[in-house]
């Protein structure tokens, strides 16, 4: 379908330059999509949406720092997992312990007249698909209001969690969102948006607008492509009935390495899972990082020899191709796995 809509876009010419009637289209369906959008932004990445929406709290609020989580990834030039500031964004960064309220309400307090943003994953993404804890969540939502912060949150995962994201999942709604990945189509992509007193900021109808310009942020390939993959693949009913079979995965899953006692466990939300060598509760990056790495790549490579592949870190992103037999399969991998390398778990607790 896809495919088809490109070939068809090609034949009418690639980008002329100026607007087109596909950039409406696709703005209604992720604003009709998602709690948070009353107006949006398209973007080439996922990262450069993120740079854009912080720079929308940074002059919305006049304030500079920018509150951000242990764990966190939000592109090549935000990424505060891998902790190497010669490769970020410039940005003045606060980081607080994901999923722990206390001690990010303290640090909120110290920061609450220079914090321009608190920026997240409602799921950690890259660190392990590691949820918020939706109290977590509640708990920055009134923070942000108590300081007048602007939340954001960085759903260029998790927006496929539901159709509305995991704003509307959890009923948690920020000021902001970004969205990267499958709602371009398979196009590069990336879009901000949120609250109209925000994003009206870039009406150029205004003075002293803030200007924001792109070649390609409204090309017509990754206008199309997510234009149909809105309404015609990805629909409502179909992120429902994907989410509902990696919960249902998920939980078979779990039921087959607590049954056989392994230090293993497949956390996430839905369509995204992350598999972890330890059986302990994970809540953070450095719960994650406690896990067996060994036995991890063992697994990868174990499942790799019976023709299933997944990001060696540990993640699980279901297509909707897959069917209950793919489910089948990977169990039957699972228990293999369970019962070929039990021994090696002994030392693994
Ligand atoms: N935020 C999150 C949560 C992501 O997972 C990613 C991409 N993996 C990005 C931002 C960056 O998106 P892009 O790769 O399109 O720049």
């Amino acid at each position: 379908m896809i495919q088809k809509t490109l070939r068809k876009i090609l034949d009418d010419g690639l980008n002329f330059g100026g607007h087109t009637a596909l950039e409406g289209k696709l703005a209604a369906l992720v604003c009709a999509r998602f709690p948070s959008i009353d107006l949006v932004r398209f973007t080439n990445s996922g990262t450069e949406a993120n740079l854009m929406a912080i720079n929308t709290a940074r002059a919305a609020t006049k304030r500079e720092e920018i509150l951000v989580f242990e764990g966190g990834y939000h592109g090549s030039v935000l990424n505060v997992a891998a902790g190497v500031p010669v490769i970020n964004a410039p940005y003045q960064l606060v980081t607080a312990p994901y999923n722990d309220l206390a001690a990010t309400r303290a640090i909120v307090e110290q920061h609450k007249t220079t914090l321009a943003a608190i920026l997240l994953e409602p799921m950690q993404g890259g660190a392990g698909c590691i949820p918020a804890e939706v109290e977590f969540l509640k708990g920055l939502r009134a923070l942000a209001d108590a300081h007048s912060i602007v939340l954001i949150f960085d759903e260029v995962m998790t927006s496929r969690l539901s159709p509305g994201g995991l704003q509307e999942a959890t009923g948690v709604i920020p000021d902001m969102t970004t969205l990267g990945k499958y709602i371009g189509g398979g196009m590069s992509f990336g879009a901000f948006g949120g609250k109209e007193a925000l994003m009206s900021l870039f009406d150029p109808r205004k003075p002293n607008y803030l200007p924001h310009a792109g070649t390609f942020n409204n090309n017509v390939m990754t206008m199309s492509a997510g234009i149909a993959g809105l309404t015609e693949i990805y629909t409502p009913e179909c992120a429902r009935a994907l989410n509902q079979f990696g919960d249902g995965l998920r939980e078979r899953l779990n039921a087959t390495v607590r049954r056989r006692g392994l230090a293993m466990q497949f956390t996430g939300i839905g369509s995204m899972i992350g598999v972890h060598m330890t059986d302990r509760p994970l809540r953070s990056a450095a719960d994650a990082a406690k896990g067996h790495a060994g036995l991890l790549d063992l697994f990868y490579f174990d499942l790799v020899e019976r023709g299933i592949w997944f990001a060696k870190r540990g993640m699980m992103a279901l297509s909707i191709a897959l069917e209950d037999t793919d489910a089948d399969k990977l169990l039957v991998a699972v228990e293999d796995f369970a019962e070929t390398r039990a021994p090696l778990f002994e030392g693994g607790r």
